[in-house]
């Protein structure tokens, strides 16, 4: 209730019981009301403002500007010289020094009471003391401005034009600069970012500062110790309804480390890459010394048999030399293979550690990042959480993954909008985990040969992927099985064995 429109109603009512109800309502209110003439001369101050002020009830004396805090006065002045000049309704926050000679902070509203022709006859008014809640506001903004000094990243904040008005304190440590004069940055713009960069930044901030269009860049910016680090820089502006652009905040984080991190994934992918060709080759190698057994069991029977042929009486020199001529070719080939196989078996011992295995998946999982991303295929991964740790030889466990993850991905047609590969852990009984890659593809045209080597449907193909995926988990004591899903695709599975430590 406005005390303007209960005092008028005083007046108006003259009604004693009524105006004496009413004095006794306002003298016991605990903010400041006032009334003044219609030149702004105290004419009525409760007992609370009197006592806050340590002034009597004449009021006549009263200066109230002379008691608004110096750096409030002349704001205060001007707007209650305003009200009085024009009637409007009067509204100031300052500060008041009571009697004790401490400020508080008070708003101060004041309306006008007026006659029957408009004249302003008189203000009435209230002072409410708002200490409290701006010392909590200042509190909330101290809490503000260091958690915006908290933020693991670079806070800034422009004007419309592109000035700086804020920078966080992680920003300006970071940069050099003094926290207490971001005009600095200004002066060193054309310093802190990469040469390199400097152009593009500068041209995609005034096309964003032009257009309102969101800032959003990679540059490398100058750290204080004379170091380039990458940064992801953002901004954006805030509007006020009208849709104009009030201030840009900018924000920027330290991606040096993921940079250098995602280069050396890439770098490992290489690498992988390498070893894993590497291993096909050995593996390959010894693929092929398992083919050389045939050409040596027709050896055994053919020297056998020209033993026999020679032995008789009288000898059979024709078979015998047929029987010898098959063991030169036999031994021609043999001796092609063991050649082959010299030069390209390359022994690695097998070192094996304790691994994670569904750490293991996901790392395989971001070093094919690339590839996967390139095909749009889903990956899901179902990785039961309690898989004990198996003992193995962690390369040759990427290997495989990344074997049956390839050829998950290149059974699906690139048209197949299912283009999904599952990729399972879970406990097979209590010695072994069992890993399952499953996709949407054509499935196996023929699942009972895939292990025979060299078998392939692929132009390119080499066909001796999955018969070295299975020898290698057979090395580690597991087992490698194939089968053609009931509905879609197919599902490539192996088991590897927990090791139990004491
Ligand atoms: P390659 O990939 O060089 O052909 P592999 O031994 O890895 O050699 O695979 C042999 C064959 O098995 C492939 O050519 C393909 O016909 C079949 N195959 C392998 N994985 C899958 C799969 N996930 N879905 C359907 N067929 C597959």
């Amino acid at each position: 209730m406005s005390e303007g429109k209960a005092l008028s109603r005083v007046d108006l009512s003259g009604s004693e019981r009524d105006f004496a109800e009413l004095r006794d309502l306002v003298e016991a209110l605990p903010g400041h009301v006032w009334s003044t003439d219609s030149a702004g001369q105290f004419t009525y101050s409760n007992p609370s403002m009197q006592e806050f002020f340590a002034v009597g009830s004449s009021n006549e004396e009263f200066d109230w500007l002379s008691r608004v805090h110096p750096d409030d006065r002349e704001a205060a002045t001007a707007k209650w010289r305003h009200s009085l000049h024009t009637g409007d309704n009067f509204e100031s926050e300052h500060r008041l020094r009571g009697a004790d000679g401490e400020y508080r902070w008070f708003r101060s509203e004041g309306r006008p009471s007026r006659d029957t022709y408009h004249r302003v006859t008189a203000w009435h008014g209230q002072n409410v003391d708002i200490e409290d809640q701006k010392a909590e506001l200042k509190a909330r903004t101290v809490e503000l401005s260091l958690l915006v000094d908290m933020v693991p990243s670079h806070l800034w904040r422009l004007t419309p034009d592109g000035t700086t008005t804020l920078v966080n304190k992680r920003m300006a440590d970071f940069l050099g600069l003094d926290l207490s004069n971001v005009s600095s940055l200004e002066s060193v713009m054309d310093t802190i970012f990469h040469p390199d960069d400097v152009e593009a930044v500068g041209t995609e901030l005034t096309r964003c500062l032009a257009s309102g269009d969101r800032f959003s860049m990679r540059y490398r910016l100058l750290r204080a110790d004379g170091a380039y680090r990458w940064m992801s820089g953002r901004a954006e502006p805030l509007r006020d309804q009208d849709g104009n652009i009030v201030q840009w905040f900018g924000l920027c984080h330290d991606i040096e480390d993921q940079i250098q991190a995602t280069a050396a994934l890439r770098r490992s992918a290489e690498k992988l890459a390498q070893a894993t060709q590497a291993a096909n080759l050995s593996q390959l190698s010894a693929s092929i010394a398992h083919e050389i057994n045939q050409p040596l069991a027709a050896i055994a029977a053919d020297s056998e048999a020209c033993w026999r042929w020679l032995s008789i009486d009288p000898p059979n020199v024709e078979r015998g030399r047929r029987a010898a001529e098959r063991i030169t070719a036999d031994v021609g080939a043999v001796t092609d293979v063991v050649g082959r196989i010299r030069a390209l078996f390359e022994h690695r011992p097998q070192t094996r550690t304790v691994e994670d295995l569904n750490h293991l998946i996901d790392e395989v999982l971001s070093l094919m990042s690339d590839e996967i991303a390139a095909t749009t295929t889903r990956i899901d991964t179902e990785l039961d959480p309690t898989l004990l740790q198996v003992l193995v030889d962690r390369v040759q466990v990427q290997q495989i993954l990344v074997n049956l993850i390839r050829n998950g991905i290149q059974a699906m047609d690139s048209t197949n909008p299912l283009r999904k590969l599952r990729i399972k852990t879970d406990r097979d009984g209590p010695k072994a985990v069992v890993i399952s890659v499953e996709d949407s593809g054509s499935g196996f045209s023929d699942p009972d040969r895939v292990f025979e080597p060299f078998f392939t449907t692929k132009s390119t193909g080499m066909g001796m992927g999955l018969p070295i995926c299975r020898s290698m988990v057979e090395s580690h004591g597991g087992r490698l099985w194939v089968k053609n899903n009931e509905t879609v695709g197919a599902t490539v599975a192996f088991t590897l064995p927990i090791e139990v430590f004491d």
